[in-house]
């Protein structure tokens, strides 16, 4: 049902795809100019569209407020370029996405034409203007509205967002939540996802909205079974992997395992956001944290070596298994497991697991195909998803205190919308 309000909401990304994330909410003032609040500035990847600023119903300049759900590129990979185009408002998150803001965007800038002095100034601008806030309190904005970050369990820092928006006759309120990118329940590291509140209208990511994971038990079984066989005639294991998130996951179920052979992460931005994993320990659920309290570090284990500098990297290229090397990037489209696969696959001891999604047209996705000369293994391991599935989705709609109003499902392909909406009833 649609609910007539004077609020208006544009998606301006990943309305029908699942990458460049942007949404643009206007709420009218009854004296002086609305409010305009912009949730996640991210980059399309691949073929998704990517709306220049020209074509916002609202000039960069004069959005009042960004908020950011997560750290993932495809939610905060244009925070840079808008800014130039004129934003100057404020910019909110949890304490998590700030500490993880810089060295993202750093790293995506480095991509650019930038120079490392205009990368600072980009930098220091970002942190000039951010704000983290903590999980589950309400806050203030200007004019009456209010907004509440609920824990997404997505990766580290991740949000969903909950305005309360006095309406203007002041009697009356209007609920808006955006799920940002919902996480599976039994993650490792981080907690399900919150219970959100009530609302009028919720604006949900539909990413997986048409299948259902495999457990994380069966998950890890897998890995240790292969892990298991492809080490035994002393190769390396490569691994290619994102290093938000599904690192930090892999080291975390490769300590519980328990590694006989060494593990390298190969993989500066890895290592410096598994640094800040480590220390935001008041984010981790109740398995890591107890962890730590018997004195096992969920995150760190011995026999797990950090390559940083650039001639280690090459050090470790020209070793011998049996290994397990974690490098990105995750669909292998650059950084140092590159460098690796230049000789490593041209031996059949050694192995590659691939843990995440590798799109078309990706060196990833080229090397599953066999359109790559390889003579290693290529395994590709399932059931490793940061999203929630289909079940997991509809249970977090349920488990709201009522149902939502109405609901717009975005961050999805078509088909996975489609499939979200039969279930859900819309
Ligand atoms: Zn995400
Ligand atoms: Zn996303």
């Amino acid at each position: 049902m649609q609910e007539s309000t004077p609020i208006k909401i544009d998606h301006l990304g990943a309305k029908n795809c699942v990458t460049g994330s942007c949404h643009l909410m206007q709420i009218p003032g009854s004296r002086g100019r609305a409010v305009n609040i912009l949730v996640d500035c991210g980059k399309a990847q691949g073929k998704d569209p990517e709306l220049s600023f020209d074509a916002f119903s609202v000039a960069p300049e004069k959005i009042d407020y960004l908020f950011l759900t997560h750290a993932h590129i495809d939610h905060i990979g244009r925070v840079p370029d808008l800014i130039e185009a004129g934003f100057d408002g404020e910019i909110i998150c949890t304490h998590g996405t700030k500490a993880l803001l810089i060295p993202m965007l750093r790293d995506s800038l480095s991509f650019t034409q930038k120079s490392k002095r205009e990368i600072k100034a980009i930098e220091q601008r970002i942190d000039d203007l951010s704000w983290g806030f903590e999980y589950g309190q309400v806050f203030s904005l200007k004019k009456g509205i209010q907004f509440k970050l609920g824990n997404a369990g997505h990766i580290l820092g991740s949000c969903f967002v909950w305005f309360n928006i006095s309406l203007e006759s002041g009697k009356d309120y209007y609920r808006v939540l955006f799920s940002g990118d919902l996480g599976c329940t039994d993650t490792p590291i981080l907690p399900d996802p919150d219970i959100p509140d009530v609302c009028d209208l919720l604006i949900m990511e539909s990413t997986y909205g048409d299948r259902n994971h495999e457990s994380r038990k069966k998950r890890v079984g897998v890995l240790k079974s292969c892990l298991t066989r492809a080490l035994a005639d002393g190769g390396i294991v490569y691994i290619p992997a994102f290093s938000l998130g599904r690192t930090q996951e892999l080291i975390y179920e490769l300590d519980r395992i328990g590694m006989k052979v060494p593990v390298f992460i190969d993989s500066p931005l890895g290592l410096k956001i598994t640094k800040i994993y480590a220390g935001m320990d008041e984010c981790w659920d109740k398995e890591a944290t107890a962890l730590k309290a018997r004195g096992d570090h969920p995150i760190d284990f011995k026999g797990l070596y950090a390559v940083e500098r650039f001639g280690d990297h090459k050090k470790l290229l020209n070793m011998s298994g049996p290994a397990v090397i974690i490098a990105g990037s995750g669909m292998c489209t650059g950084g140092r497991i590159v460098d690796h696969f230049k000789q490593g696959l041209k031996d059949a001891k050694n192995d590659v697991f691939f843990v995440g999604y590798q799109a078309k047209g990706t060196p990833g996705r080229r090397i599953i195909e066999k359109k790559v000369p390889c003579r290693a293994e290529i395994h590709k391991l399932s059931g490793y998803s940061a999203h929630a599935d289909q079940a997991m989705l509809v249970k977090w709609v349920k488990s709201m205190p009522a149902p939502p109003k109405e609901i717009r499902l975005v961050h999805g392909d078509s088909h996975a919308r489609k499939a979200l909406a039969a279930v859900l009833g819309i």
